[in-house]
């Protein structure tokens, strides 16, 4: 089953079970590691600027119609189809659009244009605040570090503090799953790794190999055209967004 796309406010009763859960196993000596793009991130407003800032350099005023929720996968084609722009034109200028986009969504400005996953700031704080080492464990690379500290600082995220960890690829060119189990023989001097959270299913599946017992959750957002597959076991979390229970409920 594919993602369904971002649903950053959708909560549920049994999405906060699977929060709490998160929660609850934070501990010292407990390492909780996070993905960041599609994770704790939503990339999307950093998409929707590189779009309009395309659309007045090149005077294409039909990139203004890109939305946020344009995208629902990794083709640009797509997202521009979900827009209503013209057939004929998106395959004319697609090589253009994924140039600029190329040039600009993996660099370290322009990630400071993500806003954080709501609610995400504050799992990751009481994950942290419970004594549990925060490892953000992301895909992208050296370059972008400096935007990606100030952004986990501009949103509240725990980072310059104790038992914080940002890993980034040292080089662009690396496969992220590569990078990410590589980056697991680090992560195991810090502590007991029970925690892990990241939208992209290959890399859901590696971590939940390498540990079984981790509470392993795929973050249901966007991710690669990879074909594979979150395993069975591991729980979708819709949300980082908590319902507020109803009097019905209670
Ligand atoms: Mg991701």
């Amino acid at each position: 089953m594919r993602a369904r796309g971002y649903a950053p406010f959708e909560s549920s009763m049994a999405n906060n079970a699977l929060l709490d859960d998160i929660v609850a196993r934070a501990a010292p000596g407990m390492v909780a590691v996070f993905d960041l793009d599609g994770c704790l991130f939503d990339t999307r407003p950093r998409q929707v600027r590189i779009f309009r800032e395309l659309a007045a350099l090149k005077g294409w005023p039909q990139l203004c119609a890109v939305r946020e929720d344009h995208f629902v996968d990794w083709s640009l084609r797509t997202t521009m189809t979900n827009a209503g722009i013209d057939a004929a034109w998106v395959a004319e200028h697609e090589p253009v659009v994924r140039a600029y986009w190329e040039r600009t969504f993996f660099s370290s400005l322009y990630v400071t244009y993500d806003h954080a996953m709501p609610g995400a700031p504050e799992l990751v704080r009481a994950v942290w605040e419970r004594g549990a080492q925060v490892v953000y464990l992301t895909g992208r690379d050296v370059s972008m570090a400096p935007g990606t500290e100030a952004a986990l600082r501009a949103f509240g995220y725990p980072y310059n503090a104790v038992r914080t960890t940002l890993l980034v690829k040292p080089r662009f060119d690396m496969d992220d799953t590569l990078f990410k189990d590589q980056a697991l023989e680090h992560i195991a001097s810090l502590g007991t790794t029970n925690i892990y959270l990241d939208n992209e299913p290959a890399n859901v599946n590696m971590f939940k190999t390498r540990h079984p017992d981790a509470l392993v959750v795929f973050v249901e957002t966007d991710h690669s055209p990879r074909a594979d597959e979150p395993a069975a076991v591991i729980p979708w979390l819709r949300s980082f967004w908590r319902a507020v229970p109803t009097a019905g409920s209670l």
